[in-house]
């Protein structure tokens, strides 16, 4: 393969495209924790045939990352190189056949429940107290007060890195505590979900009810990441940071939150470095007091800045 000229921008090496291609895009700005560096370049696909023919045509020494709404979430401050996918409207499709539901990755997994309960249609209540997308939340297998996608999914629908269209259902997308063994290079473009039938007012008291526990328990109007670590087998992420005494501890903008320790918080001014060192100090508090080592639930990605950022 013959090396790219130096001067040739990475939009000009790129397959054309019906949607849009953006150098150097801001990209903490689609993220919950506000921090990081840009996007080398953005790709808003128009539609699932506009992704495939870009992943078919793209070369192949360029790097792909795909992002949700970043509510799980850290870009580092040097930002992403290569290019950086967010489905949009073309992936916003929400359908039923009577249980089935079929919705496409860029759905928030909020207008995923209401739209089921307005079908009266059940089971996917727990969705509403996740604040990412359907394809956020097949990669993660997301979950909340005892129900995970695991649980939802007949089958998701994915574009691979040749361009090809994936149709894989719940036994072999090996999902596994908030994460999916899919290959990392699938864009999951859409789920079929499967519910029942339910009376709308109680998927409403159950779903205001999630509302009620979530704002109780969780920092939701600070810019966040979610929980930080996977709990580890046997224990609760957050009950060994707490006994770690690290309810609290700054470092720079970034800080423990108060309220749920599991949750880093940008209080205002952090960069992407202070929230993952600081991260990295819980951890090793955490191992030193315990000798467990946290995993780290929040994806982070791009490159850290020169000059210790
Ligand atoms: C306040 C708050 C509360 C939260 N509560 C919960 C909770 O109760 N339960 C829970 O499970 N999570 C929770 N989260 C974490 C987060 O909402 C979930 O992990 C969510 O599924 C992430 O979806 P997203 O669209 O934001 O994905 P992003 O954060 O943008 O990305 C997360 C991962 O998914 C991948 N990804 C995104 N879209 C696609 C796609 N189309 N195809 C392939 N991969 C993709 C990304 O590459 C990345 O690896 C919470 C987060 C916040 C901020």
């Amino acid at each position: 393969m013959m090396a790219a000229p130096r001067d040739l921008r990475l939009v000009d090496r790129l397959p054309k495209v019906r949607g849009t291609y953006r150098a150097n895009a801001n990209l903490g700005q689609y993220t919950w924790l506000r921090v990081g560096g840009p996007a080398e370049v953005l790709f808003r696909p128009a539609d699932e045939a506009d992704l495939a023919v870009f992943m078919a045509g793209k070369p192949a020494d360029v790097p792909v990352t795909v992002v949700g709404v970043g509510s799980n979430l850290l870009v580092r401050d040097g930002g992403v190189p290569g290019v950086t996918i967010r489905l949009g409207k073309g992936f916003t499709d929400i359908t039923h056949d009577g249980h089935i539901v079929r919705a496409g990755a860029a759905c928030l997994d909020l207008n995923v429940a209401i739209q089921a309960r307005e079908w009266g249609l059940s089971g996917l209540e727990f969705l509403s107290g996740i604040p990412g997308t359907i394809g956020g939340a097949l990669r993660m297998n997301a979950g909340a007060y005892g129900r995970e996608m695991k649980d939802v999914t007949l089958a998701a629908e994915a574009i691979d890195a040749k361009g090809e269209r994936q149709y894989t259902t719940n036994g072999a997308l090996c999902f596994g505590y908030r994460h999916s063994g899919m290959p990392a290079d699938w864009i999951f473009v859409a789920a079929e979900l499967k519910t029942e039938s339910g009376e709308p007012a109680a998927i409403a008291a159950r779903m205001a009810e999630i509302q009620a526990k979530r704002e109780d328990s969780q920092p939701i109007r600070t810019r966040t990441g979610g929980s930080t670590f996977a709990n580890p087998e046997g224990s609760k992420a957050w009950e060994l940071i707490d006994a770690a005494g690290c309810r609290g501890l700054k470092r720079g903008g970034a800080m423990v939150s108060e309220k749920h320790c599991n949750f880093l918080i940008n209080t205002g001014e952090a960069t992407a470095a202070d929230l993952e060192d600081l991260g990295e100090d819980v951890r090793s508090r955490v191992n030193a007091k315990f000798g467990v080592e946290l995993r780290w639930e929040i994806k982070r990605i791009g490159v850290r800045l020169e000059g210790g950022k």
